[in-house]
């Protein structure tokens, strides 16, 4: 349904109330309508609510979130909290990100890969890089944590950092972790560690980071100020 410019989204569903909604990231609008409700009611109660529904939208438009990535030459990308500029390089043979001067991540990749392959190969590196540095801060930290883990992964996860299957003795980490600073990555793997003391995220638990890595809070912010990234997980 077109209201003067605006697109809504018609549901009909056997409910009770018209209910409304704006979604992000694009501030799409859709309205549910009981069965029984015609056109024109739809109508004046989406123009009764026009006010609301540009209030909404401005939001999600100056929400921050990253912008589509389309992995090409000149993006920005953050490996470890650096931030790098982005050289695409096609030609045949293998895929591989180099890091060129410190400041350029060179992907190299054959002529013709997809925005989505390109996006792979990144992120492969990515989880290359974290599966280096992951066994160095394991063989630190479950020392002093005095923990033992069975085994340790990294994966896309849409809502944590990580996670630690307690019976298991197992601790999964956010591939996303490999873009912020390295001392996020280490407050959540000893923070995944320390479950395994305590389950819950009480007092007790926040004693042992205060005496085993009294700088977390830091780190914590860092992390709940970067939303994850979800518009990168196009596949
Ligand atoms: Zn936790």
């Amino acid at each position: 349904m077109k209201i003067r410019d605006l697109e809504v989204q018609v549901v009909r569903k056997d409910i009770k109330n018209l209910h409304l909604s704006v979604h992000p990231p694009d501030g799409g609008v859709r309205i549910s309508v009981p069965l029984h409700v015609d056109d024109d009611r739809v109508r004046i109660a989406i123009i009764g609510r026009l006010p609301w529904i540009m209030k909404r939208q401005a939001h999600f438009r100056e929400q921050p979130r990253q912008s589509v990535r389309e992995m090409v030459t000149g993006e920005c990308h953050y490996a470890f909290g650096k931030r790098y500029r982005l050289e695409l390089v096609e030609k045949w043979g293998k895929h591989e990100v180099v890091v060129k001067n410190n400041t350029t991540l060179l992907l190299r990749v054959r002529p013709g890969t997809s925005t989505a392959n390109r996006l792979l190969v990144l992120n492969d590196w990515y989880r290359g890089e974290l599966k280096k540095k992951i066994p160095v801060l394991l063989d630190k930290w479950q020392e002093k944590v005095a923990v033992d883990i069975n085994s340790w992964g990294v994966k896309r996860m849409r809502t944590r950092w990580g996670s630690c299957n307690i019976l298991h003795k197992r601790i999964w980490l956010n591939l996303e972790l490999a873009k912020k600073p390295s001392e996020c990555l280490e407050y959540v793997l000893v923070h995944e560690l320390v479950h395994l003391h305590e389950r819950h995220h009480n007092d007790r638990f926040k004693g042992f980071l205060d005496r085993l890595l009294p700088t977390w809070r830091v780190a914590r912010d860092v992390l709940k100020r970067q939303p994850l990234a979800h518009e990168d997980w196009v596949y």
